[in-house]
């Protein structure tokens, strides 16, 4: 069958399918209801109470009257039931309904009850002719409501239509299933066909949940098929370069690093090696909380290759970071003669010419970079590890791209996250996942107040005070809907107003529009001491680090985000000094900005803040699934459906682990289906 097949589709109504995405029988098929109408609750007329919940009535048609004038005339009916007698008025379209009402015989009638005088009465009920007062079978179904589209309703597609649209597809097909027996007998599923009738035309309110549950089992399904295939894939790249820790890992953590590692970094290392070793492609997530030290898990990480005679490349999402990163790397590494360089968006031309070529003829061991780095034009000599710093900031697409530079490199990407360990493992299932616990030690926990404007005299004493004995303060201004230049102009007045206040202290302002030379300047002064106070928006967000600034005032500190105060606030608390994060709510707040502020005071611990921000915002906000190509899933959610989400992927891998290539014969018709899918997604994860 085809749309065309449709009884009443007119073109218009056939263009309105079309630009509502729907150009097939199955994508209507796939236009699932929003909720039901539930019609089953019969009353009798005699015990009728006004009320803002609709109710079915079984009624004898009395009498039936037209009234009014001209265009003010109108329907109404008499229906009695022996327990007493309802009013039915219909005011508009009232020709439409006069038919269905006979005197003397029975109506099934649905919908929502008022009083006037003293009469009982309904509005424009939903009516269906009866034979009796028993005869309600038929009309107790439940009613699918559809979502409402602005296309529908422009071509006049009713929700009648799309449901009678609906039926008659379902009454010419069967949808095939793809499903393994096996899997539909363990969860009690319907069959892909009757999962669409239970959906469009349930009996109860448990089929369809039940319909639904399948629907959302079986794309969470074919998601982490494609995982475990992808996975399975990079795995059976072996590529037999098995890396020793050599002199210069040997070296950076004997030698060089003035500091014990923690048990969580140790930890990650170890994982990483065995990785590196296992002759296999790594892939691994190391996730750690802002200040759990994961560059220098990194740094190791990347000598492990060159000790190989490997390349190593680390990106990061903003200048600021991927600058800051090359010069932690030039601290540790320049020592030890290793010969690193930064290649970002802004370089000139025969700058990055000389990089690049410095890059391709292997004189480069290690690139520090943003995006830059994976570019076209970049090409490495022989990269053999492939580091992405604070990776939710990227597409899972750039994550991939980046994998294709050499020739399958090991990828190790880091995220500061912290997202529930089982929802990370079944979102990022390709990847392996280490997870650094708890920040090193001597930290002293930041301290988090909330102080009004009235405050801020008081306020400012206190930083007058701390600068005096040597301390560094940020003071971070949020981005105005989306709009730079107001961004800006905050932070700019906050900068002259300190600058008015505090004449003899340095002060900074860092924003997105200067020059990455201006910017990189300031960050250098900053961090060398020379700036006491550095106003900032929040281009400050993303990992930076100055252990010596334990101060930060948070500016309209409502307009953030949870997990993005809890970021900010990471970059203090670095060093062993106390630190004190001031929120600074600029006017009235909102329950949610006030519960904001309240988890920030409660608590540090960044796995609470993730869950917490996770129940606010939904997880699609949460994870920035649009912008970081996370999949966005149609019918399920990967937090409210997390339990079918983790059998989904367990059944997934099981699959794969015993029949790889789905080549079974109860697997025939997954293959068929799960076939083009991959297509799709192995396009999108960089495997050709
Ligand atoms: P993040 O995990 O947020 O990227 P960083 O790698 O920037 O954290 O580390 C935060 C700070 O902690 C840095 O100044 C770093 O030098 C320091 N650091 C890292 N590991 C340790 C450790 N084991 N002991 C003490 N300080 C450490
Ligand atoms: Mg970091």
């Amino acid at each position: 069958m085809k749309l065309l097949d449709l009884h009443n589709l007119s073109q218009k109504r056939l263009n309105a399918l079309q630009s509502a995405g729907i150009y097939h029988p199955e994508d209507l098929l796939l236009f699932f209801p929003r909720r039901y109408l539930d019609k089953s609750n019969f009353k009798p007329i005699g015990l009728l109470r006004e009320s803002d919940e609709a109710v079915s009535v079984a009624g004898k048609v009395q009498s039936v009257n037209v009234t009014g004038y001209k265009s003010k005339k109108r329907l109404e009916v008499i229906v009695q039931d022996g327990s007493g007698s309802l009013k039915v008025a219909y005011f508009k379209g009232w020709k439409y309904f006069i038919n269905r009402y006979k005197t003397g015989e029975w109506v099934a009638l649905y919908g929502k009850v008022k009083q006037y005088g003293r009469y009982m009465s309904m509005a424009h009920p939903e009516v269906d002719q009866i034979s009796g007062p028993d005869d309600v079978d038929q009309f107790k179904t439940l009613t699918p409501i559809y979502p409402s589209n602005k296309h529908f309703s422009k071509a006049y597609i009713t929700n009648q239509l799309v449901s009678n649209w609906i039926q008659q597809i379902l009454n010419t097909t069967t949808v095939p299933e793809f499903l393994p027996e096996e899997i539909l007998d363990r969860y009690n599923f319907p069959t892909r066909d009757q999962a669409f009738r239970d959906i469009h035309k349930p009996e109860t309110k448990q089929q369809a949940r039940q319909a639904l549950e399948r629907f959302k089992y079986e794309e969470f399904y074919l998601f982490e098929l494609s995982m475990a295939k992808i996975k399975n894939i990079r795995i059976s790249r072996a590529d037999g370069k098995i890396l020793e820790p050599g002199e210069l890992t040997k070296k950076f953590f004997n030698e060089q690093l003035p500091f014990e590692l923690t048990d969580g970094q140790k930890n990650s290392l170890k994982d990483i090696r065995t990785d590196l070793q296992s002759g296999k492609q790594m892939n691994r997530l190391i996730q750690g909380d802002v200040g759990a030290g994961k560059t220098v898990v990194a740094i190791g990480s990347m000598l492990m290759a060159l000790d190989n005679g490997m390349q190593a490349a680390m990106m990061a999402p903003t200048e600021i970071l991927a600058e800051q990163h090359y010069h932690t790397i030039k601290e540790f590494l320049e020592p030890l003669g290793i010969n690193h360089r930064l290649i970002t968006g802004s370089q000139k031309t025969a700058l990055r010419r000389d990089i690049m070529s410095d890059i391709a003829g292997g004189t480069c061991q290690i690139a520090v970079g943003t995006h830059a780095i994976f570019q076209d034009k970049v090409e490495f000599n022989r990269l053999g590890l492939a580091v992405i710093d604070e990776q939710h900031r990227f597409g899972v697409k750039q994550r991939n791209e980046f994998l294709l530079k050499g020739d399958n490199p090991h990828l190790l990407v880091m995220s500061a996250t912290p997202i529930p360990r089982s929802l990370a493992m079944t979102i990022y299932s390709d990847l392996d996942i280490s997870i650094i616990e708890g920040l090193p030690g001597g930290r002293k926990p930041i301290k988090t107040a909330v102080r009004t404007d009235k405050e801020r005299p008081g306020v400012y004493n206190f930083i007058e005070e701390s600068i005096k004995k040597g301390d560094q303060v940020y003071t971070v201004y949020p981005l105005i809907e989306e709009s730079e230049a107001m961004d800006l102009k905050d932070a700019t007045m906050g900068f002259e107003k300190l600058k008015r206040r505090f004449p003899d202290f340095r002060i900074g302002l860092l924003h997105g529009r200067l020059k990455p030379e201006e910017k990189d300047g300031i960050m250098k002064r900053f961090s060398e001491g020379e700036i006491d106070i550095l106003v900032s928006t929040t281009v400050i967000e993303v990992g930076v680090d100055v252990p010596n600034a334990s101060i930060m005032i948070i500016e309209h500190a409502e307009r953030f985000g949870l997990s993005q105060l809890h970021q900010l606030r990471g970059r203090i608390g670095r060093g062993r000094k106390q630190s004190y994060c001031i929120l600074m709510p600029g006017q009235k707040l909102s329950k949610d900005g006030r519960y904001r502020l309240k988890m920030m005071i409660d608590t540090t611990d960044g796995f609470k803040i993730a869950e917490a921000d996770l129940k606010l915002r939904g997880p699609g906000d949460f994870l920035g699934t649009k912008q970081s190509g996370l999949p966005e899933f149609k019918f399920g959610d990967i937090l409210e459906d997390r339990l079918t989400l983790e059998k989904a992927k367990n059944d997934a891998w099981q699959i794969v682990r015993t029949d790889t290539d789905l080549s079974k014969p109860e697997h025939r018709s997954l293959k068929k289906v799960f076939k083009p899918y991959f297509k799709k997604k192995a396009e999108f994860f960089g495997i050709g």
